[in-house]
């Protein structure tokens, strides 16, 4: 029996990690459930899975939450603290990391410090921190497991001894596929006038408001794409990104024999998902199988003109140190103001590339210079918005 914790339980990683989890009662056991503060929909999740613990944001929250529990064999507990006490817990053996931005840093690196299995949605956190977490993962003989599509897609295509070095096994070049978004056919003018609701509405994927922005920016890509280099030990080179509008194929691996390895599936989260949660075996998903004649596959290379944070991300990790971790915040107070009708969509890209200039990168081989990093960064992104706003 695996006992799981899962750090952002409300948001649509967590729901359908529950989903997979549902399915297996005799594999799984929910240990611990957490969320900012959708406080009812964590209520109904800790009604059917009977957690040890929920954890919320607010301390003034926990009456309001036990009040919607009513009589509940659940402790709750409250703030940043209870979060990374949960996530490394003695009596939980796996963590799915699905907080949404830099807030997941500390939880999930609380998990890895504690040598668990670590079921690693959170790209945040690798993108901001990515040397200090890899490391942490080798010290603390942690196991970590890729969720995010498309790295889940190499990690099954990779062979099982790929931590010796790409190189060494035989890799060229590892394909990162995107679906360009729902932006993909907009001219730069068109561009211009897109709204939060637009942006939101993936034409393959529902996922949470932060990164269906950044979906649709190519920024998650750009996020993916350094993400990519740490989880595989990947140069930037050794990375490319390839437009695959019907997110079928969620990536793939080139070897040096010419050989190319795909995965495939319909777009749908559950499935790897119960990937990492089951590796090396396999279970049920709740996924239909492909259709493959349902499908016409395209592919075609990433319009970086009108698509500049995906650039902006790759000179980050060129750059490295703490420019990822700048990269990062820049974007997440942009994405937050886009949503917010205060910063248009084309601006995003512009005031991400103003903080990256603006602010001097260091080194990045110590925690407390990363988070310092992340907060100037913020600071300089806040202040700067009112240059582009509408
Ligand atoms: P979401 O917005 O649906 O859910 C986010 C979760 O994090 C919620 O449970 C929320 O309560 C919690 N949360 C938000 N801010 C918090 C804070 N400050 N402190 C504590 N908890 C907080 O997001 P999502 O789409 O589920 O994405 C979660 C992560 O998974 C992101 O890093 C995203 O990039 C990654 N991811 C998501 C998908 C997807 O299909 N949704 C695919 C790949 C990767
Ligand atoms: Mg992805």
């Amino acid at each position: 029996m695996q006992r799981i914790t899962i750090l952002g339980a409300t948001g649509s990683i967590g729901q359908n990690t529950l989903a997979v989890v549902g399915l297996h009662p005799e594999r799984y056991q929910v240990f611990a459930l957490t969320a900012h503060s959708r406080l009812e929909e964590l209520a109904k999740l800790c009604q059917q899975y009977q957690p040890c613990y929920a954890v919320i944001q607010h301390e003034q929250d926990i009456s309001k939450l036990q009040a919607l529990l009513g009589q509940s064999s659940t402790e709750i507990l409250a703030g940043e603290q209870a979060l990374a006490w949960v996530a490394a817990h003695e009596q939980c053996d796996t963590v799915m990391a699905a907080i949404v931005g830099a807030a997941g840093l500390l939880p999930t690196l609380a998990a890895v410090k504690a040598g668990k299995r670590v079921l690693l949605a959170n790209k945040e956190s690798l993108v901001m921190a990515g040397q200090v977490f890899m490391q942490a993962v080798i010290d603390h003989n942690a196991t970590l497991l890729p969720i995010d599509s498309e790295h889940n897609a190499i990690f099954q295509c990779l062979p099982n001894n790929y931590q010796q070095g790409l190189s060494k096994v035989g890799v060229e070049r590892i394909l990162l596929t995107a679906s360009g978004g729902p932006f993909r056919e907009f001219s730069a003018e068109q561009l211009q006038k897109v709204t939060p609701e637009q942006a939101c509405k993936h034409p393959n994927w529902v996922m949470g408001r932060k990164i269906s922005v950044d979906s649709a920016t190519l920024m998650n890509k750009g996020l993916e794409f350094i993400e990519a280099c740490w989880l595989f030990d990947a140069k930037p080179s050794q990375v490319q990104v390839v437009i695959h509008p019907q997110s079928i194929i969620h990536s793939l691996v080139q070897y040096i024999d010419g050989s190319t390895l795909a995965q495939l599936g319909n777009p749908d989260m559950r499935t790897p998902i119960a990937n990492a949660l089951a590796y090396p075996e396999r279970i049920q998903a709740g996924v239909s199988a492909l259709d493959l004649c349902q499908h016409q596959l395209q592919f075609y290379p990433p319009d970086e003109q009108r698509f500049p944070c995906l650039g902006l991300a790759r000179q980050a990790m060129q750059a490295g140190g703490t420019a990822p971790a700048i990269l990062n915040a820049a974007n997440e107070v942009a994405v937050a103001a886009f949503l917010n009708e205060e910063l248009p969509f084309v601006a995003i890209s512009q005031l991400i590339d103003t903080v990256l200039t603006q602010l001097p990168m260091s080194s990045a081989h110590n925690l407390d210079t990363i988070l310092q990093a992340d907060q100037q960064a913020r600071a300089l992104a806040q202040q700067k918005i009112s240059l582009f706003s509408n």
